[in-house]
């Protein structure tokens, strides 16, 4: 059988020779192994390293190891802090209770190595689940974790359990992990957040985190439990959903129901930028001949050809919305009442001396507008009754004409 290997910083030489004499006194032979860093050290090793060797940043690995902190000057306080960071003991240099929590941890690893848990009825449970689920203690280590989230993550459950977050994530994201955990830990109760993860395949998910911490009856934390559900497809439907309910069907324009939605913010950066807003509404004359002249699939086809020729006379600050049968908006941003007259005209006379194809014949549509500028301190529903009554003016002037809302 192969000797227990202990791990050492460089500091402690002097410190090991000793250890290694008194072991090998006593009957128990090792393997020693000289590492320069924490990171060094093989996950669940026995690794004994000088007070001076650890910065801040190392402390995250130091319950992922069994890790043994001697120090120059032993004090119960100094051992606490050290265990408190996640050291499993802290000894002073030359300390022989070093060599008998040596001699029982090297037992204990024998023992362990041909023992088994009774965890196993629990591992197939979380394993039933398909959606990754792991916990971690109070020190950020894996102590559990699924099927599913080993298939995540791109690792085997081995070299997830007993690791901290820093040895299965690149630092940047490790960092992010930990700081989140801490938080978590020391508010308690559970954690909701959503957030895009790549998985080990390389695809990029969205993922609901759902994270909830662990306590004794007195309270106190004992780690915490998290399960990421995939909402990738969930998200994808919501936002499919969410541009048929702004999207007119027929002509592929914005309908009312995103007019509503975004006039309000336009009106809101109005107020804020004071630029000039302006709204043009058009109505088809006589649209209900073209109807009885082609039919209502006819007069559809005219609604479709009418509002692309519409979308390609826009800037591209314009938008276009078809708010009804045969009338639709156009909302200009940072456009006064002049600039919008002059629009309005050329839409105007461009419509009318254009022909469109509809069921094999040349048809000449003409329109009627009417155009504003809209105040933010007059309400929505005030000028749009305003410029409806542009429009009928415009309507009554004999059709295929422009008339503006001035400002009072
Ligand atoms: P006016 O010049 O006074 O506007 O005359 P008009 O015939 O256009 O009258 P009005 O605007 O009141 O009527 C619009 C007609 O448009 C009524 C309806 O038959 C037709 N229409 C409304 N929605 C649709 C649609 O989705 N498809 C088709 N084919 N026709 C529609
Ligand atoms: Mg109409
Ligand atoms: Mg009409």
């Amino acid at each position: 059988m192969s000797l227990p290997t202990l791990y050492f910083s460089p500091k402690l030489t002097s410190c090991k020779a000793q250890l290694d004499t008194f072991l090998s006194t006593h009957g128990y032979a090792v393997e020693w192994l000289e590492v320069e860093r924490i990171d060094d050290s093989p996950v669940s090793s026995i690794t004994l390293l000088s007070e001076n060797d650890l910065k801040a940043t190392d402390w995250p690995l130091l319950a992922s190891r069994k890790a043994i902190i001697i120090v120059e000057k032993w004090s119960m306080e100094a051992s606490i802090e050290w265990i408190k960071r996640g050291a499993v003991n802290c000894f002073s240099d030359g300390d022989e209770h070093t060599v008998s929590w040596l001699i029982s941890e090297i037992s204990q690893f024998a023992l362990a190595r041909s023992g088994r848990t009774d965890d196993d009825v629990l591992q197939v449970i979380i394993d039933a689940i398909p959606v990754p689920l792991f916990f971690k203690d109070h020190l950020h280590i894996y102590r559990g974790c699924n099927t599913a989230f080993c298939q995540f993550i791109g690792f085997s459950r081995e070299q997830i359990i007993g690791h901290s977050v820093y040895d299965v994530a690149p630092k940047h994201l490790a960092d992010a992990y930990y700081e989140a955990d801490c938080q978590l830990l020391a508010k308690g109760g559970t954690q909701y957040y959503e957030a895009e993860v790549r998985f080990a395949d390389g695809s990029i998910h969205e993922i609901e985190f759902n994270k909830a911490v662990f306590t004794r009856s007195n309270g106190q934390a004992l780690g915490q439990v998290g399960v990421m559900l995939d909402i990738t497809e969930r998200n994808q439907l919501m936002r499919q959903l969410d541009k048929a309910t702004r999207t007119d069907p027929l002509t592929g324009a914005a309908n009312r129901r995103e007019f509503d939605l975004i006039i309000h913010d336009e009106y809101e950066q109005q107020k804020n930028s004071n630029t000039p807003l302006s709204l043009m509404t058009l109505d088809l004359d006589f649209f209900k001949q073209i109807n009885d002249r082609f039919g209502h699939g006819g007069g559809d086809q005219a609604l479709q050809l009418i509002a692309e020729w519409l979308q390609n006379q826009l800037r591209s600050t314009d938008k276009l919305f078809r708010v009804g049968g045969e009338e639709f908006y156009i909302l200009m941003q940072d456009t006064d009442i002049q600039s919008a007259l002059k629009i309005a005209e050329n839409i105007c006379k461009g419509m009318s001396i254009n022909t469109f194809l509809i069921k094999q014949q040349e048809v000449r549509i003409t329109l009627s507008i009417g155009v504003i500028e809209l105040d933010p301190m007059i309400e929505l529903e005030h000028a749009l009754e305003m410029v409806d009554r542009a429009l009928y003016d415009a309507k009554f002037n004999g059709r295929n004409c422009v008339c503006p809302v001035y400002p009072s």
